[in-house]
């Protein structure tokens, strides 16, 4: 596991990559910089890990592309100590940029192998986020809840309920919903009842899987 200047300097490339397409948010802006995106990525793929490229990782699934990763990370507007509730941990690199905002982090994985994978890197990496488990993301994690923000990785057909009501009176759900394609969808939550929606563009995810197969 090395991080070299050469890494750090392609990754200050990325930043300026993510900035002039629109990503606004230094939090956000100095997590990509600071995380070694490569580490996160099968040896072989090393050369691809600072470009803004969505990749294969274990078990037939993609670590996001760095700039959805920014885009979805700017609209939760993370704030220190928040609770935020992560839905695919995938290879744990959302989950690292979620703790470097300062955010208590929940997690969900529903694949086996990665969630076994992840939580030893992660903590090999430093990363202490407050609970990853293995499970199914459409429930949310009711133990912990209700939460500042929720963020889901992975293309949901629909909205799942528990997520919206697992949300603090204020706030946000940020979900790419769709099968094929994916509308990047914010919630924000108004009162116990009533939901602000916003619909932010096309993005193309793994899908959200419903039942274990
Ligand atoms: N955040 C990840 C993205 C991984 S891709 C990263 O930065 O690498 C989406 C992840 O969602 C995959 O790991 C997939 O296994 C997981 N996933 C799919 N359906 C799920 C479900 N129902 N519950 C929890 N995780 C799920």
């Amino acid at each position: 596991m090395k991080d070299t200047l050469r890494h750090a300097g392609k990754r200050k490339q990325l930043v300026e990559v993510l900035i002039k397409k629109g990503i606004k948010d230094e939090g956000v802006l100095s997590a990509i910089n600071k995380i070694p995106r490569h580490l996160f990525m099968d040896s072989s793929f090393e050369d691809h890990a600072y470009q803004d490229k969505a990749f294969p990782i274990a078990a037939d699934q993609t670590i996001s592309q760095p700039y959805t990763v920014a885009f979805q990370s700017e609209l939760l507007q993370v704030e220190k100590g928040d609770q935020v509730l992560e839905i695919g941990t995938g290879s744990g690199y959302q989950t690292a940029v979620l703790c470097e905002l300062g955010a208590k982090v929940y997690s969900i994985e529903r694949q086996q192998e990665l969630f076994k994978k992840t939580k030893l890197f992660l903590s090999k990496l430093g990363y202490r986020p407050k609970r990853l488990t293995f499970g199914d993301g459409y429930k949310g994690m009711e133990e912990f809840a209700p939460y500042d923000s929720i963020i889901v990785t992975a293309g949901a057909p629909f909205v799942p309920k528990p997520l919206l009501s697992q949300l603090k009176i204020g706030g946000r759900l940020v979900i790419p919903v769709g099968k094929k394609n994916q509308i990047m969808t914010l919630f924000i939550r108004k009162s116990e009842n009533e939901f602000e929606k916003r619909e932010l563009g096309e993005f193309r995810f793994v899908p959200l899987l419903e039942d274990k197969n």
